[in-house]
């Protein structure tokens, strides 16, 4: 069902480049310190079956199916499992598990538990983390998940603010979300992250962004995730407009000052919490992790041909003649749901490079100097560091050197890219 990955234009030579992306550089620079295990590797599970479509989301997900297209699904994920963790090398023994969608919580932890059974036999489940709506849980469920192994949830609940969950299109209301962090702190999780959507143009004025995080906590949440709106062409939301970029930065400071005073540390850009999942942070220190089903997104392990690993994306969709619903093939075209696609070019070392000064620096330690020091030319970090740019920043205090990394102030993370491609222009320019 899976095509096998392959890498073009292997250059051999270049293989100790690798260590500098390797779990252990990471660690050496304190960034990885508190994880356990010396090596993993993520797998992340995408489950596009949704009750209903939200307005403004643009994840590949259907609300259009069948018992049997679920069953077959979850029988081509084992398949896909199986497939592509023959190429995982023997010395990842550690994973953490992340069950996205879509909406995983839609089914009973039984479905799962056969995938889950063959990850048991071959690796130690470090966190295992499921994305669940407080629309489709039941309090029995969570028992049921703490059963299967889960030790951390990501609810969706958006706002507790009745105006902004219709606003959004969302089918539970406060009430539910409140009762669903009860069943989780009942059921023994302590890690529950609350997701909430911030930036709307609409109701903006109604809304207390403070009292629904002070809330939250109060009922349990050990983290939130605040994510911007963003408006997708392909989605029911096409026409709408979003808060102004003041309003956006006053409701991100809202949140910055909400968390410090909860103890949420800012442990990336939208991600707040008092226990920083491990899962999140390999995406953001570029290590390997499987995606299985489609519509997700795997970065296979460095090998000897690739010294960076290969990226791949799972499944090929057709456009949505309806939007945001992505009506999956299930039944007669499912093999297109599952083909691999890895990129046709090498992941080298410049786009690495690149894809690293992004994503490190929306966390909250921000980038190492000793990655800095021993990835770039001595003369490029001279230029760097002389930009009269990136001394304005520092002399503002946006970007803050502490401890041998560099990092973005707190506020300053909202306009993180923006800083990135600065940093790649004084890094990556020929001179
Ligand atoms: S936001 Fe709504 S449509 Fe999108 S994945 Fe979640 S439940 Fe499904």
């Amino acid at each position: 069902m899976t095509k096998v990955i392959s890498a073009k234009n292997s250059k051999p030579g270049v293989v100790q480049d690798a260590q500098l992306v390797s779990e252990q550089f990471f660690r050496s620079s304190g960034l990885a310190a508190d994880f356990a295990a010396e090596a993993r590797l993520g797998i992340y599970v995408h489950v596009p079956f949704c009750p209903h479509i939200c307005p403004y989301c643009d994840f590949v997900k259907t609300a259009k199916f069948s018992r049997a297209d679920v069953s077959g699904y979850f029988s081509a994920l084992e398949k896909q499992y199986d497939s592509l963790i023959a190429e995982i090398p023997e010395s990842l023994t550690t994973v953490t598990v992340y069950l996205g969608g879509g909406t995983p919580s839609l089914f009973p932890a039984a479905y799962y538990r056969p995938l889950v059974d063959k990850i048991r036999k071959r690796f130690v489940i470090e966190e295992f983390t499921i994305e669940s709506n407080p629309f489709s849980n039941s309090e029995r469920a969570f028992a049921d998940w703490v059963d299967l192994g889960v030790n951390r949830i990501t609810l969706g609940a958006q706002s507790l603010n009745p105006a902004v969950l219709s606003y959004l299109g969302r089918q539970h209301n406060s009430k539910q979300i409140l009762a669903n962090l009860n069943a989780a702190r009942s059921a023994g999780l302590n890690q529950v992250q609350v997701d909430l959507i911030f930036g709307l143009k609409e109701l903006v004025g109604q809304r207390n962004l403070r009292d629904e995080i002070t809330e939250l906590a109060g009922n349990g949440a050990t983290g939130v995730s605040c994510y911007l709106l963003t408006i997708e062409e392909s989605t029911a939301f096409a026409k709408e407009s979003t808060a102004t970029d003041d309003t956006v930065v006053n409701e991100y400071l809202t949140l910055i000052e909400t968390c410090q005073a909860l103890g949420f540390v800012q442990f990336e850009t939208s991600n707040f919490s008092r226990n920083p999942p491990i899962h999140n942070r390999l995406y953001w220190y570029g290590l390997p992790y499987l995606g299985l089903g489609t519509g997700a997104h795997g970065l296979m392990p460095a090998t000897s041909s690739t010294p960076f690993g290969t990226r791949y994306r799972v499944g090929e969709l057709s456009q949505r003649k309806v939007p945001g619903d992505d009506h999956l093939p299930f039944a007669s075209d499912s093999e297109m749901l599952f083909v691999i696609n890895s990129s046709e070019e090498m992941r080298d070392r410049e786009a690495m490079l690149q894809e690293l000064l992004f994503t490190l620096l929306r966390t909250q330690d921000g980038i190492p100097l000793a990655w800095l020091e021993a990835v770039y030319e001595p003369a490029r970090l001279a230029r760097l560091w002389a930009d009269a740019r990136i001394r304005k920043a520092c002399d503002a205090g946006y970007f803050q050197v502490e401890n041998r990394h560099l990092r973005l102030s707190p506020a300053e993370k909202l306009r993180g890219d923006s800083w990135a491609l600065l940093l790649i222009s004084c890094l990556h320019a020929s001179h």
